[in-house]
């Protein structure tokens, strides 16, 4: 905190203006008493020959005059001699004094306290204010010494007017959210037939999908307490602070249950534990845990829902994730160009467009944009168009912004040339084709083109029923899918990109393990080397290797004849089904996102064929 803004600062400045309007009031009073003309003896004695005084009144030394045509004049006299003498002194007769009234007053008591005090009392008394001032912020101090272990869990104030309307696209996480408001308000509903209400729900995605946002609209629409913090106030230098916050912030939201407490940015405090290299992280450990203890200990009818916002939930502690616990997830997916759309039009809402804006073409120009990035273009057009002097935001510069948000320096890698939708729109199209033409594999759930993360796009094959083995036709029905995206690209391009990277790597750990450990290949049954979790990698696997370097050239070439397969059986496909690849990668380059029956009825003419890997 600066120092301007710091309680010290504000009680000097306090202090000081205390001190000026004292001693300005006092100067001021000063001055009103001095405004009697001031005379000297000399002109006393000389006024009082001229028969103009009327009336002297004395006070001790201090002469007030009373003069004709209701002047007033003061004067003083020598302390020793009274006042008769003094004026004879200076000339006057005794027959001017004698026509004169004169009134000796005797100051009373308080006179001459309030004489002697004030001057002395008002300086005090600033001085006094502002040690109580200073006093009083080191007491502040030492409070928050001892609140330290407190919660700075905030209760949200209700004026918030965020509400679901301002939150687009989403539809899937309103309608979850939507029903954990509905628990709070109607808990005798669910509880009528037997239901536990959810103790927590994880928003996931990725940073300004609007995670935050849906929070904030929970907050205004459900019109029960909602209690909001950032895991990141929970940690600090102490051990066992972080949890007594958490202890404390539980407390706050019992009490007032039915009530919301949201955890933002909680992969903060929720990592996986014991994954740090050595100790170090007993602090963060700690807090963790509490936050276990707490959600497990609320009493069944105790209405507190933990909502929790983290856009790594793969780092997330697996206790966390287990039923009772995080046991509701939410996928705050990037928004499609659909999407992408509502959100523009949100953020338009407040700011004058020009009749030619199209913002259909800016939502089809941004692939790959969040739902922050989208916020930020709209902003930042207009603030271009107020640097332009316009009344209201044209076309070109909501281009520009978009530029402008594209080139900024962390979303360089995220930049979408039109070449690199239509490379990826192959690729996706290549994993889609496959999956649906491929004997043993699962059916396509949806594909897309809008980037996550560092994929450029993603395909989503769901299994059709819970299974708990996977079959070596499957497994390698899998391998002919995942080099689909690579082998489309090279198909039609000629040449391949560095994205299909991971697909390649994965396809050879599922050929390595269909050999190594699963006894899928011709090398026969058993397992080749050993492998275990290295507590202190995290997850890491350590491999150790307990076969010869003749079988290791096996495994190898094993490996190597698994993925030839594979590769054969998804080149066929693409050739024979090439009409049917154009089709989904135009789609998909217009609509961006497939869903299962989009697709399916997108390939439906083209009687995919069914080819099954021979390995
Ligand atoms: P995060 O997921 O990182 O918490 P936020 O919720 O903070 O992201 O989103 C940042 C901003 O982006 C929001 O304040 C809002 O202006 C905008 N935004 C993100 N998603 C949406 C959406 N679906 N609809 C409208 N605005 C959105
Ligand atoms: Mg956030
Ligand atoms: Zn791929």
């Amino acid at each position: 905190m600066p120092f301007f803004r710091s309680a010290l600062f504000k009680n000097i400045v306090w202090g000081t203006l205390v001190l000026f309007v004292a001693v300005g009031l006092f100067s001021l009073l000063g001055e009103k008493a001095a405004e009697p003309e001031n005379l000297t003896l000399n002109q006393v004695a000389q006024k009082l020959a001229a028969g103009e005084v009327e009336k002297i009144t004395v006070r001790e030394n201090e002469l007030a005059l009373d003069l004709r045509e209701g002047k007033k004049a003061v004067a003083r006299k020598e302390r020793e001699a009274s006042l008769t003498e003094s004026l004879t002194n200076f000339g006057a007769g005794a027959e001017d004094l004698r026509n004169v009234q004169i009134d000796v007053v005797n100051p009373s008591g308080w006179q001459v306290a309030m004489s002697v005090l004030i001057p002395t009392l008002v300086p005090l008394l600033a001085i006094g204010l502002l040690l109580w001032f200073m006093f009083r912020q080191a007491r502040g101090t030492a409070n928050q010494a001892m609140s330290f272990g407190r919660s700075t869990v905030k209760r949200s104030s209700g004026q918030e007017r965020i509400r679901f309307a301002d939150v687009a696209g989403l539809e899937e996480a309103k309608a979850e959210l939507t029903e954990v408001v509905d628990f709070l308000r109607n808990p005798k509903k669910f509880q009528a037939l037997g239901a536990k209400i959810p103790r927590g729900v994880l928003l996931a995605g990725h940073p300004g999908t609007g995670k935050t946002l849906l929070a904030r609209a929970v907050a205004g629409e459900s019109k029960v307490p909602f209690f909001h913090v950032s895991a990141s106030e929970f940690v600090e230098m102490f051990v066992g602070v972080g949890a007594s916050r958490i202890r404390d912030a539980f407390l706050t939201a019992r009490k007032a249950a039915p009530a919301i407490m949201f955890i933002d940015e909680i992969d903060a405090v929720g990592r996986q534990r014991g994954a740090g290299l050595g100790g170090g992280n007993d602090e963060r450990e700690q807090t963790l845990n509490q936050i276990l203890v707490e959600l497990d200990g609320f009493d069944n009818d105790t209405n507190v829902i933990v909502l929790a916002a983290t856009n790594r939930p793969d780092v997330l502690d697996p206790a966390l994730l287990r039923p009772g616990r995080f046991d509701r997830r939410v996928m705050l997916d990037m928004p499609d160009r659909k999407d992408r759309r509502a959100i523009l039009d949100i953020h338009a809402k407040n700011k004058p467009l020009d009749k030619a804006v199209n913002l259909d073409v800016l939502a089809s120009r941004t692939p790959g944009f969040s739902g922050a990035d989208l916020a930020n273009v709209m902003n930042e057009a207009a603030i271009l168009a107020a640097r332009a002097n316009q009344k209201k935001i044209n076309q070109l510069q909501l281009l520009e912004a978009v530029e402008k948000v594209v080139l900024g320096p962390e979303r360089r890698s995220r930049v979408m040339t039109d070449q690199d939708r239509k490379i990826t729109a192959y690729h996706e199209g290549g994993h889609a084709i496959v999956a649906a033409s491929i004997e043993g594999s699962d059916p396509v759930h949806k594909v897309s083109i809008v980037s996550r993360g560092m994929a450029g796009g993603y395909t989503m094959k769901v299994p059709e029923e819970d299974r708990s083995y996977k079959s070596r036709k499957q497994f390698l029905a899998e391998m002919a899918t995942m080099l689909g995206g690579f082998l489309s690209e090279k198909a039609v391009f000629g040449d391949v990109t560095t994205g299909a990277s991971s697909d390649l790597k994965e396809a050879t750990a599922v050929a390595r393990k269909m050999v190594t450990r699963y006894g899928m290949s011709d090398l026969g049954v058993g397992t080749f080397g050993q492998t275990q979790e290295m507590v202190f990698l995290g997850r890491d696997l350590a491999h150790e290797r307990d076969y010869s370097e003749a079988v290791a050239s096996r495994i190898d070439a094993e490996v190597a004849r698994l993925l030839a397969a594979a590769r054969e059986a998804a080149e066929q496909v693409l050739k024979v089904n090439k009409a049917a690849l154009d089709a989904v990668a135009s789609a998909l380059l217009e609509r961006e996102t497939l869903e299962r029956e989009d697709f399916y009825e997108i390939v439906k003419p083209f009687n995919l064929e069914q080819i099954s890997v021979q390995a």
